[in-house]
């Protein structure tokens, strides 16, 4: 990824250059290409500004997934799946009943389980 900034930022010492040579000759039309060319090298800069930072995003989000230890979620396969509550259920509960909610915080499924 250093090799992207490092081409964006040789890029703009390029039209820089580009610049410097433009003053001497003060081709109009040369001008504008310029011009041109420094907008899209500042959209370049834009984009992979937001790549680096959806980059890092991405791999923090798989360091989680990686360190994630519990069962595996019936949907998604991820070991994501855990107990989100459990309480006494509200009919067989007066027999020793428990209703656990379970929720996969990898892809959001939810499930309520009976247990006896
Ligand atoms: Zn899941």
């Amino acid at each position: 990824m250093t090799e992207i900034i490092a081409t964006v930022a040789s890029a703009i010492n390029i039209v820089s250059r580009l610049k410097a040579i433009n003053d001497r000759i003060r081709d109009a039309e040369f001008q504008n290409v310029l011009a041109d060319l420094n907008i899209e090298l500042a959209e370049a800069k834009i984009q992979v500004a937001e790549l680096l930072s959806e980059n890092r995003d991405l791999k923090q989000r798989i360091r989680e997934l990686e360190k994630a230890d519990d069962e595996p979620c019936p949907k998604c396969r991820q070991r994501t799946w855990r107990v989100e509550d459990s309480k006494a259920d509200g009919v067989f509960g007066v027999v020793g009943a428990t209703r656990r909610t379970y929720k996969c915080w990898s892809c959001g499924l939810t499930e309520q389980r009976l247990m006896t």
